[in-house]
């Protein structure tokens, strides 16, 4: 029988409290029954997960353009496909990823059984945002799954329509003890969090990353924090730009530049910039025509806050290309700023929004030092056709990721590991590696109790002499 998920806003703190315990423990007695260690169990939950982003991906896409007014292509290639696709990728992969490893054994362990076996961790948390309210979500609920979890599964409420759906449809196609969904904001997010977990997986802020590490500490819970910050993007005058424009602006505008991996700011020398702007006008032009704000093509500011944040970052520097903004939308033009200074916010501030600043520099080495001096990037992106110049920055920066010649691509290839590094987050997932953050590598060695196997062993018992060696 289907039970109604937790819909914890209408509800009194103590009543939520109470919704809470009992969530957890029927997700606790879920896990001790053992039902998630069966890998045919977990592969029906993911099955059954693939088939509602397949019968709903209508409501999906209409969900996300109530948030974000987000254009349906968008939505198929960054919510839905890549969520299928996740999917059928551990699918086709589980089998080979449950299998305990044998380690190649030293000779003092050649008779023995020495394995690592993959554990669950227990009950986790999956708490995800607002931006792209579904993958970010659900592609961890999915690893989590994979590597035989319970999850609790904690969408943001700041993109409401999605929030909604996954409220109301993933309890229809997964086990409500197993995987319960939970509603809510900041205050029941942080009642939430007075429960005990054995794990938590965040993305968000990395203000509010320091408030869930901090939640964890209490039961030293294991956290992947997939944060934010701002990723730089060095072009060199060795490329050919009209490519560079095209792949820089994509992933700044796709969702409005509320990704968070979206190229924050350009570093690059004046002579590149002048071109830049040149080329940017042109492509601007053609992909969302002359009236950008009639084009279908462009996703909105999600909310009334963010749109009055980005206009005031828009006062750094000078408009070199957009500028336009209507608040009854919360359309905000694509808009380079050039002349920025250090101490500008917008220098030192995530954007998130469709504004790029341009700020100037006149080598490599110049950027790096720039980059440097700054917290560890999500992501650094550089655009150069000299493999020395690529080198100085692989060797000479750190990073989250690096991604050379393209922006955002780098977090489609599901053998990379994705997540940031310092400030911009700490753990990694996709593909195998998700399946790894929610797995326990248990060591177990089985000894032989055979007599010649205690004759060996038998150099460790007293009483000790210098003749019988170390072990
Ligand atoms: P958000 O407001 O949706 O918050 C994220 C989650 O944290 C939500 O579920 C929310 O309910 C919860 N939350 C908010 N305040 C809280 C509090 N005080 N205590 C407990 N929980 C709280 O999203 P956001 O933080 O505005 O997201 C934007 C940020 O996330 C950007 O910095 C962006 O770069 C980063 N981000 C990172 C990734 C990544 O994969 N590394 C992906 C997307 C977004």
């Amino acid at each position: 029988q289907q039970q109604q998920p937790e819909q914890l806003q209408s509800e009194s703190e103590s009543d939520r409290m109470a919704n809470f315990d009992d969530t957890l423990q029927r997700a606790r007695l879920a896990f001790s029954s053992g039902k998630t260690r069966n890998v045919s169990f977990r592969r029906k939950q993911l099955e059954n997960l693939l088939r509602c982003y397949e019968e709903h991906e209508n409501e999906i896409i209409s969900a996300l353009e109530a948030d974000l007014r987000r254009p349906k292509q968008e939505s198929l290639i960054v919510e839905t496909e890549f969520m299928k696709n996740d999917i059928k990728h551990i699918l086709f992969h589980l089998d080979e990823w449950v299998q305990s490893e044998k380690p190649s054994k030293s000779f003092v362990n050649l008779m023995d059984d020495v394995q690592i076996y993959n554990d669950p961790f227990g009950v986790v948390l999956v708490i995800g945002a607002w931006n792209y309210p579904l993958q970010l979500l659900l592609v961890p609920v999915a690893s989590a799954i994979a590597a035989g979890n319970c999850v609790v599964i904690k969408p943001s409420e700041i993109a409401a329509n999605c929030a909604k759906f996954i409220a109301d449809v993933i309890p229809k196609y997964l086990d409500n003890d197993c995987y319960p969904v939970v509603c809510g904001g900041p205050s029941e997010t942080a009642e939430l969090l007075n429960q005990r977990f054995d794990y938590i997986f965040y993305t968000g802020s990395t203000r509010v990353g320091k408030i869930i590490h901090a939640a964890a500490n209490k039961y030293l819970t294991p956290t992947t924090l997939e944060l934010g910050g701002k990723s730089p993007c060095y072009i060199d005058k060795s490329v050919e730009l009209r490519t560079a424009v095209k792949r820089i602006l994509w992933g700044k505008l796709i969702n409005c530049g509320q990704t968070c991996i979206a190229p924050d700011y350009i570093l690059c020398s004046k002579e590149v910039q002048e071109k830049f702007i040149a080329e940017a006008k042109d492509v601007l032009k053609e992909w969302y025509g002359e009236n950008i704000q009639s084009s279908p093509d462009l996703s909105r500011v999600i909310n009334a806050n963010n749109f009055q944040r980005l206009l005031g970052l828009m006062k750094s520097g000078r408009v070199a290309v957009g500028g336009n903004y209507d608040a009854s939308e919360r359309f905000i033009e694509p808009t380079i700023l050039v002349d920025v200074k250090e101490s500008d916010p917008i220098m030192e501030e995530e954007i998130f929004g469709p504004i790029l600043p341009i700020f100037n520099v006149e080598s490599a080495y110049d950027a790096i030092k720039f980059i440097n001096a700054r917290e560890s990037p999500l992501v650094l992106y550089i655009f150069t056709s000299e493999t020395e110049v690529q080198n100085l920055f692989i060797n000479g920066t750190q990073s989250g990721g690096l991604c050379v010649n393209d922006t955002i691509m780098h977090y489609a290839v599901d053998v990379l590991p994705f997540g940031g590094v310092g400030m911009s987050g700490m753990g990694s997932y996709h593909g195998k590696y998700g399946f790894e953050t929610f797995t326990h590598k248990k060591s177990c060695l089985g000894k032989d109790l055979s007599a010649f196997g205690e004759k060996l062993a038998s150099a460790r018992y007293p009483p000790y002499s210098d003749r019988k060696g170390s072990l």
